[in-house]
């Protein structure tokens, strides 16, 4: 019989069991806004995504995950409120798709280098714009939104089914001035009511000709427009970090529901956040931990992946550079356990697809190899088989042979200003940099952006 994946529902505050249609599962993930590289709190929430895929599939059922790209529309929290792309794009003189693209490709480096699976598709909100078109049309016309005395389009929040089940924010309790919507002096019917259609004002890129007039998406829309298509209507799980609970992802399901008439999105699975430095880790708080910091350091990225799946997906957690270094050590040990039985058939084992299947209980998985690997009753051959099968979700690449050796301080300096050089456009150092690193013992490869290393 199968082994169902129980996963915690913000929605109705309880474990319950994911359904699939024909033993597929569709999971919708808020993929990254793309105006800055994704730091290790929002791999956190993207890896928590690749743990019930992966999970489903070690049940044996198929996934189909969409996660979208935001490159326009989601605008800064602070009074300016402005599109945190194009005003990214001002400030490193680019232009904002250009520079979109550009975070784009480095979100995908770093969900390759941390072992996270591909979605079946990556859609762009500026280029879903006719889709949103066509959603706020069909919320027109069933009256859940109307065209504000500033002429943008906005959801009207009171005819929405339900609102506030997900966040517990009941309409009558919000107050006006609050920064969870756009605060436009009297355009809006009721404060909460939140813009889907902006028009372009002054703004002069990033915007698109509607029925409305010139202008741009709003950010809920897009993932109500996306997921709606990409998957054909049937949401089981929809994941995103916990800010997002509220009011994104509250927005988001009163537009859907609106739009199809019943309750699409099956189970809402939020992260919990990541801590650096006892603060959540964000570009505000100036706190931000990047893959490449880690990689530069000669850490293997997955002992990154390792420390994260130490911690209950569902807990706040604090990262430190003593737990990523003691991972990158385990994952030394756990290789060398498996080491020569790397391509065996590998059994089930019932006690980690429990602990998988009771809300991706990875701790006790993790517990459960620290175990094995000091139980002398277990042959060398059972304890890879155990860490052979564990690892299909926990992905922490234990077949693999080699482990970085990290960094020397001195060489892991000269890698950071190789980097600095590159930014500037220095080539001439860049080369020079590149000659001593290589006579150390480094083979170096480069891309559009980021630089590359190896041992020899
Ligand atoms: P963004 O690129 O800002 O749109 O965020 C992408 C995802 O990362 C969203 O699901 C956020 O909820 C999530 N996120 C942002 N900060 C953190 C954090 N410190 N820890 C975990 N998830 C986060
Ligand atoms: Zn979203």
């Amino acid at each position: 019989m199968l082994t169902r994946l129980k996963l915690y529902d913000t929605k109705s505050r309880q474990s319950i069991e994911v359904k699939d249609r024909d033993g597929l599962v569709h999971i919708y993930c808020c993929g990254p806004t793309v105006y800055r590289p994704a730091h290790i709190g929002n791999l956190r929430t993207f890896l928590l995504a690749d743990l019930i895929r992966k999970t489903l599939e070690l049940t044996g059922l198929r996934v189909k995950l969409v996660q979208n790209i935001t490159d326009v529309g989601h605008m800064s929290e602070d009074v300016n409120q402005e599109d945190k792309v194009l005003s990214q794009s001002a400030r490193e003189k680019i232009d904002p798709l250009t520079l979109a693209r550009k975070y784009e490709q480095l979100f995908h480096e770093d969900l390759a280098l941390l072992n996270i699976a591909k979605a079946e598709r990556y859609p762009r909100a500026s280029e879903s714009i006719l889709l949103m078109h066509e959603i706020i049309q069909a919320l027109l016309e069933k009256n859940h939104a109307y065209i504000g005395n500033d002429g943008c389009v906005y959801f009207d929040a009171k005819s929405s089914v339900g609102y506030g089940q997900l966040s517990g924010n009941r309409l009558d309790a919000l107050k006006p001035g609050h920064r969870y919507e756009y605060t436009e002096d009297g355009a809006k019917r009721f404060h909460a009511d939140w813009a889907l259609w902006k028009l372009a004002s002054n703004r002069t890129e990033m915007i698109w000709e509607s029925p409305w007039g010139l202008g741009f998406p709003g950010w809920h829309i897009e993932c109500t427009a996306m997921s709606l298509e990409y998957l054909d209507e049937k949401i089981d799980v929809h994941v995103g970090g916990i800010d997002l609970r509220f009011p994104h992802h509250e927005n988001e399901r009163a537009q859907t529901h609106a739009i199809t008439g019943v309750e699409t999105i099956n189970l809402w699975s939020h992260g919990e956040h990541l801590l650096f430095e006892g603060r959540k880790m964000s570009k505000s708080a100036n706190n931000v931990l990047l893959l490449e910091d880690v990689v530069a350091r000669g850490v293997d990225p997955l002992s990154i992946r390792l420390v994260l799946l130490e911690n209950r997906y569902r807990t706040q957690m604090n990262l430190t550079w003593d737990a990523i270094l003691s991972a990158h050590a385990t994952l030394k040990r756990w290789r060398s356990v498996v080491g020569p039985f790397n391509a065996i058939a590998v059994p089930d084992n019932d006690e980690v697809l429990a602990a998988l299947t009771s809300d991706l209980d990875t701790p006790h998985v993790i517990s459960i190899l620290r175990r094995a690997e000091k139980d002398p009753t277990l042959t060398q051959l059972q304890r890879a088989e155990l860490f052979l099968y564990a690892d299909k979700v926990l992905g922490l690449g234990l077949e693999r042979e080699e482990v970085l050796k990290p960094l020397t301080e001195h060489l892991a300096q000269l890698l950071n200003q190789r980097q600095i050089a590159r930014n500037e456009k220095n080539w001439k150092e860049s080369d020079r940099l590149r000659e001593i690193l290589e006579n150390s013992g480094l083979i170096i490869k480069d891309s559009a952006i980021t630089q590359e290393w190896q041992w020899r």
